[in-house]
């Protein structure tokens, strides 16, 4: 569930992080990410669900809302823990990579506490962004923070794909908590965010009326690891009335 936050980015290097993670015992595996028999998930924003949108007028101000959802085609779950030692440190966000045999464990920035969702989000997962028909910017979101969770099913089923959704819990409420997860999307699912939930608009207030151009793009600070980094931006046609 998507909701934009300011949250400067985190200064933990995937590089750096892996040997943070080692010292606490968390990674039992050395080797660093990125080797061949990584089952490394595929994130793709889907466009159908950008296409269910439409304009909000509230206090005399305009909004666009819109659903997203980004599907896993990868051949690899996206699976992320959060941790930290006490309740005053940020949430460490820690991708799980599968491998044939085993896993490695890759620090990929952090987990914020979202009061108003009530539940943890993986920071940085998605952007939001509207373009005039020139593709410059109109608006857009700063960042939109999510819960992973296994949502819907990906048709034709991909292979490997589970039956049953795997990720199902945004560790709601546990503000306190000092580890969280696993959250993650499967192979073969799609985490989707519908229009109706807080965080998933773009205000549009005096903007012109005419044909816009509304982009999600996924991972906007590449901190996933993923198969395929270069198909991560949806978009559909918009008309502002
Ligand atoms: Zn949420």
């Amino acid at each position: 569930m998507a909701v934009a936050t300011k949250r400067s980015k985190s200064a933990i290097s995937r590089a750096t992080a892996t040997l943070g993670v080692a010292k606490r015992s968390i990674a039992k595996v050395s080797r660093t990410a990125g080797s061949a028999s990584d089952k490394l998930p595929d994130l793709v924003p889907i466009e159908k669900y950008l296409k269910d949108n439409r304009i909000q007028r509230s206090g005399g101000l305009k909004f666009l809302r819109f659903s997203a959802g980004a599907g896993n085609f990868g051949e690899g779950a996206l699976e992320v823990r959060g941790e930290r030692a006490s309740t005053g440190d940020p949430m460490t966000a820690i991708q799980r990579v599968y491998q044939s045999g085993g896993f490695t464990d890759v620090t990929i920035g952090t987990f914020v506490y979202t009061g108003s969702h009530g539940h943890w989000h993986f920071n940085a997962f998605a952007k939001y962004e509207l373009l005039y028909p020139d593709g410059s910017l109109a608006a857009s979101t700063d960042k939109a923070s999510f819960c992973l969770l296994d949502v819907d099913r990906i048709k034709p089923r991909p292979p490997g794909s589970p039956r049953r959704p795997v990720y199902t819990s945004c560790n709601q409420g546990d503000i306190n908590a000092l580890q969280i997860g696993p959250q993650g999307v499967s192979v073969g699912w799609a985490d989707v965010y519908k229009k109706y939930i807080e965080g998933q608009l773009l205000e549009i207030t005096g903007l012109p009326k005419g044909h816009y151009t509304l982009r999600v793009t996924v991972d906007p600070e590449n901190r996933i690891l993923e198969s395929d980094e270069g198909n991560n931006v949806a978009s559909v046609q918009v008309r502002i009335r």
